[in-house]
Parts: structure tokens; sequence; C-alpha cells
């Protein structure tokens, strides 16, 4: 019967990053278990912004270590990430989104994120598509960047496997194994393996894979999408991200030229029991036509944007993110089963955030306390809820709304 010190669930950046870094803390025999191809689910349909300042405080720091962590793995494998140091702009055209910018650059300082104040006209200078007239304040945030997401969740399982975790794509774990309140090992179609920490990195089907153990996370899966326009040299080809929360939008370059990402007002859920095992075979649309959704944001958008109407928009890619009501992650011990921790929940960030909670997991698994303060994180923060039910799903959708602002 195989046995090993630790096992993680879910080959997704999260399950990644999280075997990374706890063979990089020596943490004894670690094995990495996978029901379908490695990264291919949400990590490999994001749009790969590394934002490390936002609205929710509690976890820039956690982003700031994965922006820190990319060139130690560059360097580790001598491969590259497809890292983009672009910098982000983050623009605010009302007193509401300005008050955000200064809590926000207030939040940067404390974690040494560097940023510049600029005014329209500076900010329309670095993304000449981009409408000054609105801008009442931006900010530029030099370091954060974007990455290919396959390539770094890769990265870390390459990084991972080469100081000895075991990866098992195309094995599903099928239940977990417990003794009293302890977990003793998980169940997979290939047969039992002994362990003494379980980790559910099983991203949208987190709460389903909890269920095992009597305690569904409180998350649920809520539609991300992004369209992507052809060159046009009137862009300004590789320049700085931007974060528009006045219009849930943001952009990035794209090989000349643009990524739209749009925050829906009320973006579509599912219950995650309804999802096929493979994503590739799902689409998470409810009878929508995605121009449409794009027709409906243009309006809003054009006034940064005014070259919206005449952009050829060529591909749009849409996937599901795990979210909460809170717009938190959830992060760490699971109440009640000794050994069996929560890394899900990551709210549309979880490339943004994967260093940062690969880190927490790892001194966890380990008994440690970790360097962050996750109490803002905890998996029994919204009490006993049943995250499949309409409303509870209408709540996470209604934070992936309002993700990139404080104020609703
Ligand atoms: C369109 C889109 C754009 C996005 N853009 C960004 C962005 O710009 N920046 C950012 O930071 N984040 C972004 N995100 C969010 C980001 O992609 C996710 O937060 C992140 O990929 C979550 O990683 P994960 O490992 O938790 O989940 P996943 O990548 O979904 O991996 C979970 C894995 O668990 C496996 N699994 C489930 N159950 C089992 C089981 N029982 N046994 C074995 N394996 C199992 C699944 O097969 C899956 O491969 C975006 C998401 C989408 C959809």
């Amino acid at each position: 019967m195989e046995s090993f010190d630790h096992v993680i669930v879910g080959g997704g950046i999260l399950g990644a990053s999280i075997a990374w870094h706890l063979s990089c803390k020596n943490a004894g025999s670690i094995l990495l278990l996978e029901r379908n191809e490695l990264a291919s689910a949400a990590s490999s349909r994001a749009a790969g912004l590394i934002i490390q300042a936002s609205t929710k405080f509690a976890k820039t720091p956690l982003a700031k270590l994965t922006r820190d962590t990319i060139p130690l793995l560059v360097e580790e494998l001598g491969e590259s990430v497809g890292y983009h140091d672009v910098g982000s702009l983050r623009i605010a055209a009302s007193s509401e989104r300005a008050l955000e910018l200064d809590a926000m650059t207030a939040d940067a300082e404390k974690n040494d994120i560097p940023y510049d104040w600029l005014d329209g006209v500076e900010a329309a200078a670095m993304a000449p598509w981009l409408d000054p007239s609105p801008i009442l304040k931006a900010v530029f945030l030099p370091t954060d960047g974007y990455v290919d997401p396959y390539l770094l969740s890769m990265a870390y399982i390459r990084a991972a496997q080469a100081r000895g975790v075991i990866v098992r794509p195309r094995t599903e774990v099928t239940d977990v194994l417990t003794e009293g309140d302890k977990v003793v090992g998980v169940m997979t179609d290939a047969g039992q393996v002994f362990c003494n920490t379980v980790i559910d990195a099983c991203g949208v089907w987190a709460a389903i894979f909890s269920e095992r153990v009597g305690y569904p996370l409180p998350m649920a899966p809520v539609r991300s999408h992004y369209w992507m326009t052809e060159p046009n040299e009137s862009y300004g080809g590789e320049h700085p991200m931007t974060i528009l929360p006045d219009v849930s939008a943001f952009t990035r370059p794209e090989v000349g030229g643009l990524v739209l990402g749009i925050q829906e007002p009320q973006s579509a859920t599912f219950d995650a029991h309804d999802l096929p095992k493979d994503p590739a075979a799902f689409s998470p649309t409810k009878g929508e036509e995605h121009w449409d959704l794009l027709a409906d944001a243009s309006e809003a958008v054009a006034q940064f944007f005014p070259g919206i109407m005449q952009a050829q928009f060529s591909s749009y890619v849409c996937g599901l993110s795990s979210y909460t009501p809170d717009g938190e992650i959830v992060l760490g011990p699971v109440p009640g089963i000794d050994g069996f921790l929560a890394a899900s929940g990551a709210c549309g960030s979880g490339i943004t955030l994967s260093a940062g909670i690969g880190d927490v997991i790892a001194d966890l698994a380990l008994s440690q306390q970790p360097v962050f303060d996750i109490t803002t994180f905890r998996p029994d923060r919204f009490g006993p809820v049943d995250p499949f039910s309409e409303h509870f799903r209408a709540q996470c959708a209604a934070a992936r709304a309002s993700k990139s602002r404080k104020v609703n």
C-alpha cells in the first residue's frame, strides 16, 4: 500500500504551487493527483494578470509573493513563464473609485509595492487607446505584469518534480479516508493511498470534494471571460495593463492587440454538482450569446476606450472561477477534520495569489504558523451555508461583479 506525508488533490496552479512550496520546505513525501491533464481547467484559461495591490488588502502580501517568486522559478528551471513586466494602470473616474485608489496606494506602500500618481494625460500617454477626459486620478504600479498561466503552472510542477514530488495526472481521487476526525488517506481510481494531510485544491469542484468530509466549502463556480482584438498599432504595443473599476473592466496587451475582460453585473453561476469532470466538455453559458454580452458593456467601456466600436474582436475565452460572497479566498484548515486543508475560492485571482497560497498551505501542512495573516480567509467565516443553493451562488456572482471595487 502506498503512503505519503501529503496528498494534494487537483493539478491546477494552486495544487502545483502548493507542491513546489512543500518541496522547498523539505516537507517529506508529497503526491499530487489530477484527474485530467495538468493545468487543463481554469489555470489554462486565465488572462494571466498579476496585480499585486487590490481593494482586498489581506491578499496583497500573497500576491506580492507570486510576483517575487516568478524570477526565482525562472532561474531554478532556466525556462520562461511568459512573464511581461509591463506594469498596471489603475484608473478612477468617480470620487468613490478615487477614494479606493487612496486606500489602495496606502496598502501598496505598507507592502513595499512601488507606485506613481498620474493624471489622465500621463495615463493615456502610456496606453494610447485610453481617452484621458473621464479620468480623475490614476496610479501606475510598475512591478505588476502578466504571465502565461499554463507555463507558470507547469513551472511550479516541474520545479516540484525536480525536488522529488510525485505527480500523477489522469488519476481521480474518489474519497477521503478518515479514522474518527483524522484524515488517514484517500481513495483513488487506482487504489488507496495513506497520508497525514489531504489538500483540497480542486478549483470549482473543491466544495464537492470537501463534501467527502462533510464540509462543503463556501464557494461557487462563477463565469469569467474576456475578448481579444486583432493587432492594431494605435493601441500601443507592449504597454501597461489597465484596471477600470468604474466600468468593471480590465485590459492587457496581447501581441499588438488588446485583451478586454468584463465583469458582468450578474455573472452566470452553476451548481458544482452539475459540472462535468472534464471542463473541456463544458461551456459556461446559459443560452446567452457572448457578442451580446460584449455589446451590453460596450457603451460604458467606450468612455475610456472610444475605439471599442471599431475594434476587430477576433476571439473569446471563458471559464469558471470559484467565488465567495465576500470576494476573499477559502484557505486553511477545515474545522472538525484534522489534516484536511482547503486551498480554493480564489475569486478570479488564483494566478496572482498562487505563490502566497502555496506558501500558506505548506506552512499549515507542517503545523507551522503561516507568515501571512489568514484570518480573513477562514473556511468557516460564513457559518453553515449551502454553497450549492441559488441564494448563495447569487451572492458569489455579486462578488465578481464588484471584484475591483470596495464599495458596490
Ligand atoms: C476566463 C478566466 C480569466 C481569469 N483571469 C485571471 C487573471 O488574469 N489573473 C488571475 O490571477 N486569475 C485569473 N483567473 C482565475 C484563475 O484562473 C483561477 O483562480 C485559478 O486558475 C484557480 O486555480 P486552481 O488550481 O484552484 O483551479 P483549476 O485550475 O481549475 O484546477 C483544479 C483542478 O482540480 C482537478 N480536480 C477536481 N476534482 C478532482 C478530483 N476529485 N481528483 C483529482 N483532481 C481533481 C480538476 O480536474 C482541475 O484540473 C481567471 C479565470 C478565468 C476562468
